[in-house]
């Protein structure tokens, strides 16, 4: 009988250790997975924009057009500019091909005590027009007789400050010249190109973050109530034209870094020239574009020119990804425009679409 308590209690003891050595495998095995959870979680919060339910994000919405006036076939039929609502604060103007075969894209937002209105179009254009009467509808709207208006670009290329001279001397508007100490002296941005610094508007804080590489001016602005990030020609559905391969790589990084964990709605950049198929563009001068690129893009396009620029490790070479390409260009462009657009235009084109846009009624739609 003694025998027999003394094997059941060695057996109730090896049973007991077995359960225990299970349970804390067990527990050691649920403790790694937690842990291990825990790390991806942090670390996917860190490299990714999320949000924590697909609910908008918490940024106020807008909606973006499925096409856009496409720059012909009748150039008689379009206006100079064409402005969408993004929302009640927010307008796209977009120079029609007709005008200007660059066909930029202008961006106007209301704060409630100034308005901004980032590029000026390419050409010859009355932008100053065109914006009044979007700024005459808000006022209209909004119950208001005025709002300062700023004026600002997104770089100092020619197809985005032409219209600059539309804006001078207009009562309650402030024009940005398109030069460094000029746009660091206006957002107070001392340490260039390092410092992202806040501009508001009212209720309405814009993050100016400095992206040379384009060109030496080049800025991108993060709208936090629409978590829209505004690239110029730095990032768009087109041709990545590159000035100074270092600097653009530091920017695109300065980019990635700045929107970790932000919501990015949108990239909207100043030009398409991508068609819908991938890795094909519209020849360089296309007027009409039936089957252009959306214009926006997302974060993750953000990530992929990261990652592509990383691996050139500054030694920048032609290379065309789904939505954009990557083109260097030697030597600084300056003011000019684009070198590769004025070697490849044909001239007739150019005359053309001139002389369709002095018919043009000047409207806004
Ligand atoms: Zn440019
Ligand atoms: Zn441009």
């Amino acid at each position: 009988m003694k025998v027999m308590k003394v094997k059941l209690q060695r057996l109730f003891n090896r049973v007991w250790q077995v359960c225990v050595a299970l349970l804390s495998k067990r527990y050691k095995r649920i403790s790694q997975l937690v842990a291990i959870l825990g790390i991806l979680a942090v670390i996917t919060a860190m490299v990714r924009a999320t949000a924590p339910q697909p609910d908008g994000g918490g940024v106020r919405t807008g909606t973006l057009p499925r096409t856009w006036l496409l720059g012909g076939p009748d150039c008689r039929a379009i206006p100079e500019f064409e402005a969408h609502r993004y929302n009640e604060d927010l307008y796209i103007l977009r120079q029609s091909g007709c005008s200007h075969y660059e066909k930029p894209f202008l961006y106007l937002f209301f704060g409630t005590e100034k308005a901004l209105l980032l590029d000026t179009g390419a050409g010859e254009p009355d932008t100053a027009q065109a914006v009044q009467a979007v700024v005459n509808g808000w006022l209209t709207r909004s119950g208001r007789r005025s709002i300062p208006l700023e004026v600002i670009h997104s770089h100092a290329h020619s197809d985005h400050i032409a219209g600059d001279g539309s804006f001078q001397n207009l009562v309650g508007t402030t024009l940005v010249r398109p030069n460094l100490p000029s746009v660091q002296s206006f957002f107070g941005i001392a340490r260039w190109p390092e410092q992202i610094v806040q501009h508001d508007l009212g209720k309405r804080i814009l993050d100016i973050i400095p992206i040379p590489g384009h060109e030496a001016t080049s800025i991108a602005l993060y709208d936090r109530q629409t978590g829209i990030l505004f690239t110029g020609d730095t990032l768009y559905p087109g041709r990545l034209y590159v000035e100074d391969g270092q600097e653009f790589a530091r920017s695109i990084r300065r980019l990635v870094d700045f929107t970790q964990g932000k919501v990015v709605a949108h990239i909207l950049g100043c030009h398409i020239e991508n068609t819908r198929t991938p890795y094909l563009d519209y020849p360089v001068g296309t007027v009409y574009q039936p089957d252009e690129h959306a214009l926006e893009l997302g974060r993750a396009h953000l990530i992929e020119l990261d990652q592509t620029l990383q691996k050139m490790d500054g030694n920048i070479v032609r290379t065309a990804l789904r939505d954009f390409t990557i083109w260097p260009v030697t030597g600084p462009l300056a003011t000019s425009e684009h070198p590769r657009h004025h070697t490849q235009l044909p001239i007739t084109r150019i005359l053309d679409s001139k002389r369709v846009s002095e018919s043009l009624p000047r409207k806004v739609s």
